[in-house]
């Protein structure tokens, strides 16, 4: 089998050799033993091994025998800042009030710009060696260009904005004007096509008056550049809106027109009939990070209505939201809980599987963010976003479905090497973009600094006794 473009003149720059190849493409073929030729940022083939050798002699190769090559995954609702240099300290067992106002304000309040820029840059690095390769940026950004420059350095794909609301009784409200040139300039300073792409960013809730929802939508339409923010991942927001509008939150966005296949809406777990009704109506693609309500005591498990959505032909891609609420910046963690969801509040076995979690995690995914014509699949003419998961390893032997192998028996632990625009970014496990000892170490540091200046003191579940 070959998938190369006929006639496509250009030779490749590396071979990725004796994979097990899953394509994604619109068949979901996999090449047993195949080979993806990569030339600059770009995938010019994926076909057999002994026919690509002898298309292309004397290319490059990485020998990816015994491994299973996928298409980047992708992390539809991340935050890069605020909780990375904060991992574990916000405490499990406290009510969203308390974590927002007690810690995450705080925190943010405290965040100098080289945080932002460095805590950016220890999420990418995690999600890369996760083999996530594009990362939508949720919303809770104030220095943009440091967090640009982070994933830049990193070397992954990905969106991201800056936050802004005018709502008056919130500190640092500004008027959404200003807001929205805010935003303006992120999307001209990171235009579509790169790396790094400007999309306007909200943080929802209720943090946005009509006039900058409505403002919001109109900027991301004719700039093409999108919208991402929050809505509805508990009660709160549904009885928000009850009381602002008289109506449920989509609903209320639906009439001012600010749904739409522009907006990437992250949670969206509590809807009614007619809010479902609302989001494929008007193709609103939503980011569902499961563990994030697990983890804060949501209700997915009793409202959650993804697997609906899914199944009806629903936009929806996994997010790993934040470091103290999805906690694991691993999308095929998400992927598993996904189906394991899906199956279990439906009491279908047969629904939502191995296989369409992992198209959550790729080209659905992909689609979901609005970046499918580039990336998602192993096609020829997209860009060269590829995993090597090691399948040499027991959660690997005997070798099944592969689905299945990568939903319910691995994780990010098998990712070997991944790439990005044809770069290699993580080498036998590690990311080679970024000193990681050195990360770690200026990471600890940050950390340590930013919790004294925010006032906060980490409780700990269980006495820590020095014993040395
Ligand atoms: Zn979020």
């Amino acid at each position: 089998m070959n998938l190369a473009f006929d006639g496509m003149a250009l030779s490749p720059d590396l071979l990725i050799t004796g994979g097990d190849v899953v394509t994604m493409n619109p068949r979901r073929e996999v090449l047993l033993g195949g080979t993806v030729a990569v030339a600059g940022d770009t995938i010019i083939a994926a076909g057999g091994t002994r026919e690509l050798r002898s298309r292309f002699p004397g290319t490059a190769e990485l020998d990816a025998t015994d491994c299973v090559v996928t298409p980047g995954l992708i992390n539809a609702h991340q935050h890069l800042t605020g909780d990375p240099l904060v991992r574990a300290c916000i405490p499990d067992d406290i009510d969203s009030d308390e974590a927002i106002y007690q810690w995450a304000v705080p925190l943010h309040e405290a965040h100098l710009p080289e945080d932002e820029e460095l805590s950016a840059l220890l999420a990418c690095v995690e999600n890369l060696r996760n083999g996530v390769t594009t990362i939508v940026e949720a919303g809770t950004v104030a220095h943009p260009d440091r967090v640009a420059r982070a994933m830049t350095q990193a070397g992954v794909r990905g969106t991201v904005g800056t936050w802004g609301w005018d709502v008056e009784d919130a500190p640092h409200a500004a008027p959404a004007g200003e807001v929205l040139d805010r935003q303006r300039a992120v999307i001209e300073s990171y235009p579509a096509g790169g790396l790094v792409e400007g999309r306007v960013t909200l943080v929802g809730h209720g943090l946005a008056s009509d006039e900058l929802l409505a403002g919001a939508a109109d900027l991301a339409r004719t700039t093409g550049a999108g919208l991402t923010m929050h809505m509805s991942p508990g009660r709160a927001d549904v009885e928000h809106y009850r009381e602002r509008s008289g109506r449920r939150p989509l609903l209320h966005l639906a009439d001012l027109g600010v749904l739409g296949p522009h907006l990437l809406l992250a949670h969206a777990v509590w809807l009614d009939d007619a809010e479902v009704g609302a989001v494929l109506a008007t193709g609103t693609a939503i980011a569902y990070c499961p563990w994030a309500y697990l983890r804060l005591g949501q209700g997915v498990t009793r409202a959650g209505r993804h697997a609906e959505l899914f199944t009806r032909g629903g936009r929806i891609a996994l997010g790993c939201d934040t470091g103290n609420a999805g906690d694991a910046a691993d999308i095929l963690r998400a992927a598993a809980l996904a189906a394991g969801l899906a199956k279990d509040m439906g009491l279908d076995p047969a629904g939502i599987g191995a296989p369409e979690a992992l198209e959550m995690a790729t080209i659905r995914g992909a689609e979901a963010v609005g970046l499918a014509a580039r990336v998602g699949s192993i096609e020829p003419g997209k860009l060269a976003d590829l995993v090597v998961h090691d399948a040499t390893g027991p959660q690997w032997t005997p070798r099944g479905d592969v689905a299945q192998q990568l939903v319910w028996s691995t994780d990010g632990r098998s990712v070997r090497d991944v790439f990005v625009n044809g770069r290699q970014v993580v080498r036998r496990g590690r990311c080679v973009t970024v000193d990681e000892a050195g990360l770690r170490a200026e990471s600890l540091k940050a950390s340590a600094a930013l919790l004294m200046r925010a006032g906060v003191t980490v409780r700990h579940s269980w006495p820590h006794l020095r014993s040395n």
